[in-house]
């Protein structure tokens, strides 16, 4: 038999930030209202909803915005922009139109450092913002 070459570690995520709220409402230990889970992400209502629909989708794995895409496994950066899409479409805001949006750092004004995707509609939405 032909000896198999073990397959080199995957690296091991970066511990999350015990402070970190969205954390927290991946734990259960902050309350959120949830509208989607699966092994990969999370996707909830924002708390302070800005459009008619305004949910979060988010990655289990804590990093902290779109600057360490790279160090989620590619399941779970495959799933967040899936679940934007199912999401959307959960809430009857497919056809109309809707907006996927992730501030990372501080010129986009991020407030809070765990990747999360905002995905807004269910009204029309200013042509001048991005
Ligand atoms: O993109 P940014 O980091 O500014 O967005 C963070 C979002 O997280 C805000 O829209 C805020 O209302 C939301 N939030 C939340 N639940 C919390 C804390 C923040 O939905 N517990």
């Amino acid at each position: 038999p032909v000896a198999e070459t073990p397959k080199p570690a995957a690296p091991a995520p970066a511990p999350a930030p015990a402070a970190c709220v969205f954390c927290k409402i991946v734990a259960g230990t902050a309350p959120s209202r949830k509208v989607y889970e699966d092994k990969y992400v999370l996707a909830f209502w924002d708390i302070r909803p800005r459009a008619k629909v305004h949910l979060l989708v988010i990655p289990k794995q804590h990093v902290a915005s779109l600057k360490e895409l790279d160090e989620l496994p590619v399941e779970t950066r495959a799933a967040l922009l899936s679940a934007c899409v199912k999401v959307a479409r959960d809430q009857g805001i497919l056809d109309e139109g809707f907006r996927v949006i992730s501030n990372a750092g501080k010129d986009a004004s991020q407030s809070v450092f765990h990747l999360h995707f905002h995905v807004v509609g269910g009204e029309k939405l200013r042509e001048d913002a991005i």
